[in-house]
């Protein structure tokens, strides 16, 4: 680590939990943050302001007028640009030693695994369940810790599958593909603006837990928030034996 970076992470490295040889993990490592919307952007500032060395952040979606409410990457002369790349200007300005790497097309299992290969954390910070059952097939795949979030209206809910081991349950143990589910859009429900950066926040957290390897994760967990009463849900959950991705 040069000077300015001992004085730049000095309050990381003032933790003894972390300290240089924590700080040192962070800048080595490589996150993969799906969604440069509400959720990626709390989640890419954090890790990006904590030194994370690479980010890789995908979203293939343009910035609309409606996302500044709450999509705190992007502002108003980002209207019309590409989010990953808008992104890549925000993440730029916060810490410019951090490699950002902005991906805007839309990619198959096989683009995605390529990616994700080569990272330490996977952030799914995406809106849809399509994007959520392929990345965590895509994790449990590879043997990689994916850390999952969602919010809609006022309630929130975060948890972590951390395959490298092997009693982790996944997405689908919690959550089995119907295909029937009603997906629930912020552009038709609405979202709380702070919702999303609570949710995207505890993301990066558990993402730098993880690579720090610090306290207990939200594996085998669920955190639910409900944000309008401001009350936390705390569930157990386990592997499903009959789980069509993680068992058998
Ligand atoms: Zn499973």
């Amino acid at each position: 680590m040069k000077d300015n970076q001992l004085l730049r992470y000095s309050r990381h490295i003032l933790l003894p939990e972390i300290e240089y040889e924590g700080q040192e993990k962070i800048l080595n490592s490589h996150c993969l943050v799906i969604g440069a919307g509400g959720l990626g952007s709390p989640v890419s500032i954090y890790l990006a302001s904590s030194g994370i060395g690479k980010i890789t952040i995908c979203d293939f979606d343009d910035v609309d007028i409606s996302n500044l409410q709450r999509q705190i990457l992007h502002n108003d002369k980002s209207i019309g640009t590409n989010k990953a790349f808008s992104a890549r200007k925000f993440l730029n300005k916060i810490n410019s030693e951090t490699t950002i790497i902005p991906i805007n097309k839309k990619l198959n299992i096989d683009g995605m695994t390529k990616i994700a290969k080569n990272v330490d954390v996977i952030i799914d910070c995406s809106d849809n369940f399509k994007t959520r059952y392929a990345l965590n097939k895509i994790a449990f795949n590879l043997k990689k810790p994916l850390v999952s979030g969602a919010a809609i209206k006022f309630d929130g809910q975060i948890s972590v599958f951390d395959f490298r081991k092997s009693t982790s349950p996944c997405y689908e143990c919690l959550f089995p593909d119907s295909k029937s589910e009603v997906e629930l859009r912020c552009a038709d429900h609405g979202v709380f603006s702070p919702l999303v950066g609570i949710i995207g926040s505890t993301q990066a957290a558990e993402a730098i837990k993880i690579i720090l390897d610090l306290g207990d994760s939200l594996m085998s967990r669920l955190l639910l928030l409900n944000s309008k009463d401001m009350t936390w849900k705390d569930i157990k959950i386990t592997k499903d034996k009959s789980c069509k991705v993680c068992s058998g």
